[in-house]
């Protein structure tokens, strides 16, 4: 299916019925029915959640037009706002003309911690407990083991925050898994040893949503003749975005609002595909702040005729476990864009935040973001 083009042109003028219809043929078996009612029964609900009384719906669209390391996607993206998803297929649109998204998501690592209080010794004295304290974190997981995953490092980090304090971070290769609860569970099972082995009390015991061992990295390069827009010339459009991601990178208030243009592309593909936005959000402001300044995750320059773009953040997504298999409508979601890992994934949500990103600068540089964002935004009024 990815080779299919997802250049739709005119489909926002379509009915949703045909529209379902063409979305449809991205489906391995060209049935979408799990997206028309939400596809949560009342027993699903139960399973999911406590106290259940009911779901709560959001609209479902397709944004169109990406071309990310030269394969076609149409992203499911599900979101309450409006002009995200218009947005974000126009700026693929731009992007595709010049050759698209590149993006690499080179490790798939989540960090566990294990909080040691009071140690009476040095946790060096852990160094040569390195091999027993991994085979006991995998013992836990036998099936990610067997699939290539499980810990690859292991990392002592004494006095934090003061001496009363030791570190000590599992490093889990977490495959196609975001892999919060497999980390978790290594964590608690190697607690007592660590403890013991340094006369410590064991404290927290859980994943660090800073996912800085999971980087995503999204790049694109559109040339001027790509940018232009309602009478502003590619040049003008390029210059007014790489002015304004240099005011970000200057300017917390305004990375903040920045950022928020990128997860407006990113949260819309997580809901739509049952993964942990709020993970990935923890992870995204963290890493953003991380150099002292809250920074943005993607920026802008130009070079010779073209603008360029590039996006790095933490991106903790799953295809297995979580909701992502369990929810009908969010493993549909991933079989329309055919996706066949959690590191592809990464590179699609990434692509959808950097065009959010291009979109917001672009209007924002120009007739600012008001005439298109209302335009659409009236329709709900
Ligand atoms: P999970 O508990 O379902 O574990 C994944 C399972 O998939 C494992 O049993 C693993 O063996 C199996 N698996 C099969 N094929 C695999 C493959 N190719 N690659 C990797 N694993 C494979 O899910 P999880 O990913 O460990 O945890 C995700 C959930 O944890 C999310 O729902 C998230 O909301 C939640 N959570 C998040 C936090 C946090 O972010 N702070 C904390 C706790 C829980």
């Amino acid at each position: 299916m990815k080779n299919k083009s997802s250049r739709l042109s005119g489909f926002h003028r379509l009915s949703m019925r045909t529209r379902q219809k063409e979305i449809a043929q991205f489906a391995k078996d060209a049935s979408i029915a799990p997206l028309l009612d939400g596809g949560l029964s009342d027993e699903l609900c139960d399973r999911f959640v406590e106290n259940a009384i009911g779901r709560f719906a959001l609209p479902l669209g397709v944004a169109t037009n990406f071309l990310i390391n030269g394969q076609e996607y149409v992203v499911p993206m599900a979101v309450e706002e409006p002009s995200v998803i218009a947005a974000a297929s126009n700026a693929a649109r731009m992007v595709r003309a010049s050759g698209g998204f590149i993006a690499t998501l080179p490790r798939s690592n989540t960090v566990a911690q294990i909080e040691l209080r009071n140690a009476t010794q040095s946790l060096l004295t852990l160094k040569g407990e390195i091999p027993e304290i991994i085979r006991m974190a995998n013992d836990t997981q036998p099936q990610l083991v067997q699939l290539g995953g499980g810990v690859v490092d292991v990392v002592l980090r004494e006095n934090v925050g003061g001496p009363a304090r030791h570190v000590v971070h599992l490093v889990v290769n977490c495959l196609d898994a975001m892999g919060a609860n497999m980390v978790n569970t290594m964590a608690e099972a190697v607690a007592p040893f660590l403890a013991m082995r340094c006369g410590a009390t064991p404290g927290l015991k859980i994943l660090s949503n800073l996912a800085d061992q999971r980087l995503v990295r999204a790049e694109c390069r559109v040339a001027f003749l790509h940018l232009k827009r309602n009478g502003f010339g590619g040049e003008d459009v390029a210059k007014g975005v790489a002015a304004a991601s240099a005011f970000a990178e200057a300017d917390p208030w305004r990375a903040a609002t920045h950022n928020k243009g990128i997860f407006n592309g990113i949260d819309p593909v997580l809901v739509a595909t049952g993964n942990d936005w709020r993970a990935v959000e923890a992870g995204g402001h963290a890493f953003a702040v991380q150099e002292g300044q809250y920074k943005p995750l993607a920026t802008w320059h130009i070079e010779d005729t073209h603008l360029i773009g590039k996006l790095e953040m933490p991106m903790a997504v799953g295809i297995v476990g979580g909701a992502s298999k369990a929810h009908p409508a969010a493993a549909k979601c991933l079989e329309i864009m055919g996706i066949e890992s959690a590191a592809e994934l990464a590179v699609v949500v990434a692509s959808a935040g950097l065009a959010s990103n291009l979109a917001a600068l672009s209007a924002l540089s120009t007739e600012g973001i008001q005439a298109g964002h209302m335009r659409l935004h009236s329709r709900r009024v």
